[in-house]
Order: C-alpha cells, then structure tokens, then sequence
C-alpha cells in the first residue's frame, strides 16, 4: 500500500519520471469516458485530458506524462480520425505538460497562459514533494500565451480560456465549453480528495476559494465537470470541495493566530471532521496541513 502510495504521489507531478523508468508507465491504461457532445475525458497517469473532437479536429486540454503520448494519442484514434491541432495547458506542472514536447514536435500548437510560459522557462522547484523541474526544451513551451481570456472557435462551438489568479498556481485556466454546459477546470478542483496548492508558484487556498466559487457561478445541475483530478464531477461536487476549503480555512485559522507553529498545530488535529471524507487521496491530513500553513499564517 505504502509502494502504491509513493508511486502515485510521483506520478501526481510527473517529476521523477527518468528514475521510475519508462515500465511505470507500460501499465497505465488510458480510459475514456464520454462527456458530451464530441467532449471526452481521458485518464491514464496524472491529471485529467479533455478532447474536444470534431470536423475542424481534435483540441486537447493537458497531456499527462511524456511516456504515455503514445497512449493517449491511441486513444484519441478511436475517437476521432482527425489531427490533434491544438493542446491548451491549465497550468504548468509536469503531470498535465509531459506530453508537451512530443506533442509540439508533432505540430501541435500549445496555448496557455503567460505565467505557463514564463514557469516552464525556468528551474522550478516543488517543496511539498521535494522535486526540482528543470526548463522544459523549445518544442514543449507555449507558443501562442494569453493573459486573461482567449476563445476558440472550433468544431463548431465556442470554447473559452479564462485564466483565474493565483488559485493553484499563478498560471491557472479553465475552460468553458460554451452552451455544452460542460468545463474543464484544471487543479482547481480535486473531486473527492484535499488539493496540492503549490504556494511556491503563486497558489493559495484563498484563491482556489473564490477559483472554485467563480467556478460553480458558470454551473447548474446538469453542468459536467471535469476536475484537474478525480473522476468526472458535478456541480454538486464542486460544492462539496468548495465548501471543505473554506471549512479548512475556518478550522485552521484560530491555530495560525494563536501563532503555534507547524509542528503545534498539527497536534491539535484542525482537519479531523474533514479526513474521513477528504484525506484519501495523494495527501495524507499531515501533509496537506504542512502545505496550507504558511498560507493562512501570513494571511490572519
Ligand atoms: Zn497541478
């Protein structure tokens, strides 16, 4: 279980790839589970891919890890006979940008906002898992960046890029599929499980509180969700991950103003109504404490 467990924490970031090898990867199965509308979501190993498919092509939301390109693009066959034309980014990290450099060098145009470019162009270092990404090659950058909003008008609908601030990262985007009632979210929702917010890159809760709440604004009932991680959400359910974020915030932030350390508050056990629901996934309670902390101490 522990095994299972640290393979997937790696897997989550995508940033230990060279020492897992490329056999982690052989068994990963991509599956793909219909959304809507020529709308698909596809899930492997890291975060969730959303396809648009039609008569213009295939448009891809992330693309997972380098190893599984071929995979994905398998998969992508039996969905649709046409091109993958574009790749849009949610966000930097290696889990939802490891196909990147296959994919550019395909021809494949990748979009994303200003501060994907600007954090794939540099070193970046992930404290929570202890990892160091280095600059991503030429061919996996961005090549046309936005820094609020771009559309795209493809396989006859709209799809909208709104970048939202600081909620994940500092580069984050969703994307609405317009009149389909269906949105892809990025890391800004984990559906079912606590959140990595990656403080280091310009994330926050604070900020995924008012991502998820801007989020469940463009909802109703029959929205379909695809969240950065997770299976396929409702809007429900991004109610329920809303409302566990500012419940954390609420418990954890009496310990930050009485200013007890990481260590002080951990003992108290700020989260314990929450785990039962929350703590299974990539984080353990701990852990994602450990991630939060800083945040809500400089912000009380
Ligand atoms: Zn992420």
């Amino acid at each position: 279980m522990l095994r299972f467990i640290t393979l997937c924490l790696s897997l989550f970031l995508g940033l230990t790839v060279l020492s897992y090898g490329q056999n982690k990867y052989d068994k990963v199965e991509i599956k793909t589970i219909p959304v809507g509308d020529g709308i698909y979501m596809l899930q492997g190993a890291g975060g969730n891919i959303g396809i648009s498919t039609g008569e213009d092509g295939v448009l891809m939301i992330d693309d997972q890890f380098s190893p599984l390109t071929q995979k994905i693009l398998d998969a992508i066959a039996k969905i649709s006979d046409k091109p993958v034309k574009f790749l849009i980014n949610t966000h930097w990290h290696g889990d939802h940008t490891g196909g990147n450099e296959n994919l550019g060098k395909m021809g494949v145009v990748i979009v994303a906002h200003d501060n994907v470019y600007r954090r794939m162009s540099k070193d970046q270092v992930i404290k929570a898992f202890n990892m160091k990404s280095p600059p991503a090659p030429k061919a996996a950058l961005p090549v046309i960046t936005f820094n609020d909003q771009v559309n795209f008008h493809f396989n006859a609908m709209e799809i909208h890029v709104h970048h939202i601030k600081n909620a994940h990262t500092d580069g984050d985007s969703i994307l609405i599929f317009k009149d389909r009632n269906i949105i892809h979210t990025g890391d800004i929702f984990f559906n079912g499980f606590y959140p990595f917010i990656d403080s280091r890159t310009g994330g926050s809760i604070y900020g995924m509180i008012k991502a998820t709440a801007i989020i469940l604004k463009h909802s109703d009932d029959k929205t379909k969700i695809i969240p950065g991680h997770g299976p396929l959400a409702n809007k429900q359910d991004l109610q329920n991950f809303h409302d566990m974020l500012v419940q954390v915030v609420e418990a954890v932030t009496p310990l930050a103003q009485k200013g007890l350390s990481l260590e002080e508050a951990t003992k108290q056990d700020p989260l314990k109504d929450l785990n039962a629901k929350w703590g299974g996934g990539f984080f353990s309670p701990e852990k994602f404490l450990g991630t939060i902390y800083q945040t809500i101490l400089d912000h009380k």
